[in-house]
């Protein structure tokens, strides 16, 4: 089998799968599925992602409405726009693109978005688990179906990757390990992982002495440098001792959207076993 597992080829296989549900979507309401992007300011890489969601709508049949606000936009605004969104019927989903300037409080903006539409699962009564998790977990699963007593290693312990990531692999009967920036010795918990999933945003953290052989690795890290993008992972040289690795780019990040799109599309709990059962909250048949 492969070692390294392409995020974009699962990606692509789910994204079919995703097209037909969306025309059964369309059939059953007599609208497209919506998904209403909220982008605060203008930062780079954020317009980099949002790009990249609206391309991936625009593939599946999913109608994508960017709201580009002004920076200068106040918490009081910002808050109406998403009450107009929460009661738009033709809005299904809605993903504030983070993160937002620092003088809008992110947490009350996020815990506003209706539970059904908050598709990127950040609120705390969110419908939905988070994205970059679901992704995680597929890509896992992809390469061992059964994970059940495996020993999952976090690096990263933020509210959107660290935290919903070990509470999904511990959902589905993993030993969890979260390791953080204050871990004494990470590479002693590290070198203990069957599944370890890097999410630090600190390049080449995780080197070859820290991993354990035959381990399945997967790397959130997105670092920009000079262009260029680096994982969590020195990729080139743990490669021969894992089972598998994803790469960067090309791993978790087309995966994430794919996730943010089933998620939209109201298929919450993806099960993918080459295109695995799917389970139907909302939309066509
Ligand atoms: P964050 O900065 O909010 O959290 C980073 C976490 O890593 C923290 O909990 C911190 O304690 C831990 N950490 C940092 N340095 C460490 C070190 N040296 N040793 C141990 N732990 C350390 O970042 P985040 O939002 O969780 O994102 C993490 C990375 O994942 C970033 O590179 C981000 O760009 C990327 N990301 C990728 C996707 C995707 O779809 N591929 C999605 C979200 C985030």
């Amino acid at each position: 089998m492969e070692k390294v597992i392409s995020g974009k080829a699962l990606a692509d296989k789910i994204k079919e799968d995703l097209k037909v549900k969306a025309k059964g979507f369309h059939k059953n309401h007599g609208r497209p599925c919506g998904l209403a992007v909220v982008l605060v300011g203008n930062d780079c890489a954020s317009e980099i992602y949002v790009n990249n969601k609206v391309k991936a709508c625009e593939t599946v049949g999913i109608k994508s409405m960017v709201y580009h606000i002004e920076s200068t936009i106040d918490q009081d605004e910002l808050c109406a726009v998403i009450d107009r969104l929460n009661d738009d019927v033709a809005v299904d989903g809605i993903l504030v693109q983070l993160p937002l300037p620092s003088h809008i409080n992110e947490k009350k903006i996020i815990e506003m978005i209706t539970p059904d539409k908050d598709v990127d699962g950040f609120g705390k009564l969110t419908h939905h688990k988070p994205c970059t998790a679901l992704a995680c977990l597929e890509l896992v699963k992809s390469v061992c179906p059964d994970i059940t007593g495996k020993h999952a290693v976090v690096v990263g312990r933020s509210h959107i990757v660290g935290r919903p990531t070990a509470k999904l692999l511990l959902e589905h009967d993993c030993t969890v390990t979260v390791t953080h920036l204050k871990t004494v010795n990470l590479g002693l918990h590290t070198k203990m992982a069957d599944i370890l999933v890097v999410a630090a945003g600190h390049k080449h953290l995780i080197t070859r002495d820290m991993v354990k052989p035959g381990a399945i690795v997967i790397d959130v890290g997105i670092n920009r440098i000079d262009g260029k993008l680096y994982g969590d992972v020195d990729f080139d040289n743990v490669m021969d001792i894992v089972s598998h690795i994803t790469p960067v780019p090309g791993g978790v990040g087309p995966m994430t959207i794919a996730m943010l799109l089933a998620n939209t599309l109201g298929f919450n709990s993806l099960e993918f076993e080459g295109i695995r059962k799917v389970k139907l909250l909302k939309g066509g048949k």
